[in-house]
């Protein structure tokens, strides 16, 4: 897909690091997926800690390789540190300028006045240009930047050419930070991959309003004009308590995600994402990639192409969830108190995923 604009074009050829001759007898079993995590510099202590606890309880026995993306260049700390706690490859990308900053197009005045507004108003990140940029990107270029950028080197006398491009079909955002409470041991990539699914969450919640005033209308505009791209057995009762009319503000929390990257990179999301991106809303408000991957994932995919991953005990502060279907807690040998699991909370939006069903 060449339609984000000012995508560099894409290098015949790249490098990554290798696979470690330990594990390269499990390649052939794994999908087409990498573990992926945005950071910055600053966050190298948290996110060494969230993939040492990754590679611990999953990643060591699949050996999945890691993509760290940041809009500059990672440190060498950062890279010699990640590099030290991984099973798999690893590489670094530098996000492209366009793909990250605030675009052009954006009327700065108008922007400038709403964030203002949002800081005096108290909305979390509300005055912040840089959690708007990131946003954005993990909205709809993320998809495209792991196809294009080229991966970066970190030990020069290891790296072999890869004749072909990578291109990931799975991904798993990770976060600096979190927490993984239970053993997790099976491939969740290839959960998805043999039943067709394209979503998969562990937390629900809600959204704050004043963060998307005009997301709902703007989303079902779209709907409306096109009709081809709304899936006949979507999940609106999920996202809506009165049939389409309004939203309830419910979204997968993103910050966990193992989702398909077909999905984005498909035309139904493709043009969604662009038509959302058009009218600004990511900058005049301040937009999350939580409800607009997930609108997009409940009007577009089929409702069952969205996995709860109820076996997956995960903690992103303030919140967990801790598996509660029978017999899975024992099984995972979690830490998680399954009595305090997010899901329970008054702030859950698993009633309303659980309606659905
Ligand atoms: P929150 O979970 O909504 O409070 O947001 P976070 O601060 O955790 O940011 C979400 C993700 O984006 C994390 O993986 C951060 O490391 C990453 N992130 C946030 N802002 C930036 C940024 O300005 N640059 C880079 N490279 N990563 C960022
Ligand atoms: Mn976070």
């Amino acid at each position: 897909s060449g339609t984000t604009p000012g995508m560099e074009p894409v290098p015949d050829e790249y490098y990554v690091s290798p696979e470690p001759s330990s594990t390269a007898g499990n390649s052939t079993a794994r999908q087409s997926a990498t573990l992926l995590m945005l950071a910055r510099n600053s966050d190298v202590e948290n996110a060494v800690r969230s993939v040492r606890e990754l590679e611990d309880k999953f990643n060591k026995k699949f050996n999945y390789p890691w993509t760290f993306l940041n809009e500059e260049e990672f440190s060498d700390e950062f890279k010699q540190r990640v590099s030290n706690v991984v099973s798999g490859p690893v590489s670094f990308g530098l996000i492209p300028h366009d793909h990250w900053f605030q675009p052009d197009s954006i009327d700065e005045a108008k922007a400038t006045a709403a964030r203002e507004k949002m800081q005096k108003d108290n909305i979390i990140y509300g005055g912040s240009v840089s959690y708007r940029n990131m946003c954005r990107f993990n909205s709809g270029v993320r998809a495209i930047v792991l196809i294009a950028v080229p991966h970066i080197p970190i030990l020069q006398q290891f790296f072999y050419r890869h004749a072909l491009l990578q291109q990931y079909k799975w991904y798993w955002r990770v976060e600096p930070d979190v927490h993984f409470h239970c053993d997790i041991d099976f491939d969740p990539f290839k959960y998805m991959e043999d039943n067709n699914k394209v979503y998969g969450f562990t937390i629900t919640m809600y959204e704050y309003f004043a963060t998307i005033p005009t997301l709902w209308d703007t989303v079902m505009k779209f709907a409306r004009e096109n009709p081809q791209y709304v899936s006949p057995n979507n999940a609106m009762g999920y996202i809506s308590d009165n049939g389409g009319q309004s939203y309830n503000l419910c979204h997968f929390w993103s910050n966990f995600e193992i989702a398909s990257m077909e999905f984005w990179r498909g035309e139904a999301y493709s043009k969604f994402f662009e038509t959302l991106d058009a009218t600004g809303g990511f900058y005049y408000e301040r937009w999350g990639d939580a409800p607009v991957h997930s609108l997009g994932v409940a009007l577009f995919a089929d409702k069952n192409q969205i996995h709860f991953f109820d076996d997956i005990g995960y903690e992103h502060n303030p919140y967990t969830h801790c598996p509660r279907g029978a017999g899975k807690w024992e099984k995972g040998k979690c830490a998680c108190n399954p009595d305090r699991s997010f899901d329970y909370d008054g702030y859950s939006c698993m009633k309303q995923w659980e309606r659905i069903w």
